[in-house]
């Protein structure tokens, strides 16, 4: 067992946590970011990725957080490869424990470990992501101008997906389990009104259904919940929007999470209540969850957290001359 001790401990190795560490090397605090399962976080996931600043071509999600991660080591960051199991927040200093039995220290702790979204979890679904299926409307919605789309849910985010897919696609199809939505009301007016957008109601998703050849999504195969009728609906893209999970298990009982678990924050910065600990990217954002949002609240949690361990030492040094 070793013991790595840092000014400041990151947990999460997607764009919030790289950003921060970016930040937190460049002014010297030496950082330490524990990756996870998933080194690299979500875009390591996707294909094209053509909304994030600083690029004219499409790049690709594993490609940008190679070099990412490439910037925060090239500044001065130790990244190493575990998995935190267990944190200790009456710090500082904050302790984490990784799967390897190895124990981190940080003076300042910054939560970067994400959200995944939810999954039907349906034959087809995985093996066609990133060919016609998705579960980010703002990130692929764009690919698909001028085609046919259905969006899968019933809350918020489904609606608001469907919503923004108009932008880009002439017909959206929202396929919902039941009969009624549990989207607030403005936004079921909103759907309701919209003439592009086309409700099949009580449809539960029996699979997707690909072209052998092009290997593209061609349709999202239903079953009526009420009739027991088994349909396809034709479409070239589909966006499940079932919901999302922030990985905060570590959290529970340790700091104050919404109802969906997100982490709660000072509005407008990345404070929970735990002075010195700070949460950044989509683990405290349900609204946004973009990479450049992810990378620009990891800046700020690395911007606070520099400013927390100033103060803190300028107290300490204060208290040592009045003795
Ligand atoms: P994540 O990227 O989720 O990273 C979380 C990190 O935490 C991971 O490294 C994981 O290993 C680590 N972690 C979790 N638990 C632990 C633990 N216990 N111990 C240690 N580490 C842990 N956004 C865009 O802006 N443009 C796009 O085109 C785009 N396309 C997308 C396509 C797909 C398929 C998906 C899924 C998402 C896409 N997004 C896109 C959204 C974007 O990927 C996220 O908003 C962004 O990655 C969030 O960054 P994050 O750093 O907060 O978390
Ligand atoms: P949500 O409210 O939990 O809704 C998930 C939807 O997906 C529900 O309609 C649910 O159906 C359906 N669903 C779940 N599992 C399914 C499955 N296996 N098969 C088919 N359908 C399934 O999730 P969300 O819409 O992502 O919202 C999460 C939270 O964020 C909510 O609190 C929401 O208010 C909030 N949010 C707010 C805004 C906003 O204020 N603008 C925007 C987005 C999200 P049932 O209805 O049948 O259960």
């Amino acid at each position: 067992m070793t013991t790595h001790s840092t000014r400041m401990l990151i947990i999460g190795s997607g764009p919030a946590g790289l950003s921060a560490a970016i930040y937190g090397a460049r002014a010297g605090l030496q950082p330490i970011v524990v990756q996870g399962l998933q080194p690299g976080g979500q875009l390591t996931i996707t294909t094209d990725v053509e909304n994030y600043p600083g690029f004219r071509e499409v790049i690709q999600g594993p490609w940008l957080m190679q070099e990412m991660q490439a910037q925060a080591e090239h500044v001065g960051t130790r990244m190493l490869w575990d998995t935190i199991t267990e944190v200790d927040l009456s710090g500082p200093p904050f302790r984490a424990i990784g799967d390897s039995g190895d124990v981190y220290e940080g003076d300042t702790l910054v939560i970067a470990t994400g959200a995944q979204a939810k999954w039907l979890g349906v034959p087809g679904e995985q093996e066609l992501s990133g060919k016609g299926v998705s579960a980010c409307a703002t990130c692929d919605g764009f690919f698909y101008r001028g085609k046919k789309v259905v969006v899968i849910g019933g809350g918020n985010t489904a609606v608001e997906e469907a919503l923004y897919l108009t932008n880009h696609a002439p017909e959206v199809i929202l396929i919902h389990r039941r009969d009624s939505l549990r989207a607030e009301k403005i936004l079921q007016d909103r759907l309701f009104a919209h003439p592009n957008i086309k409700v099949a109601w009580n449809k539960a998703v029996d699979h997707f259904v690909g072209d052998p050849l092009t290997g593209g999504l061609t349709g999202v195969a239903v079953t009526d919940t009420v009739t027991g009728e088994k349909s396809v609906i034709a479409s070239d893209g589909a966006f499940v929007a079932i919901g999302h999970a922030p990985a905060t298990e570590l959290f529970k009982d340790k700091l104050a999470l919404d109802e969906s678990g997100y982490i709660i924050v000072t509005p407008g910065t990345p404070k929970t209540a735990i002075p010195g600990v700070f949460a950044c990217g989509d683990v405290m954002d349900h609204t946004y969850r973009q990479a450049v949002t992810a990378a620009g609240t990891g800046c700020m949690a690395a911007l606070d957290a520099e400013r927390f361990l100033a103060e803190r030492d300028f107290a300490a040094q204060q208290e040592k001359a009045a003795v």
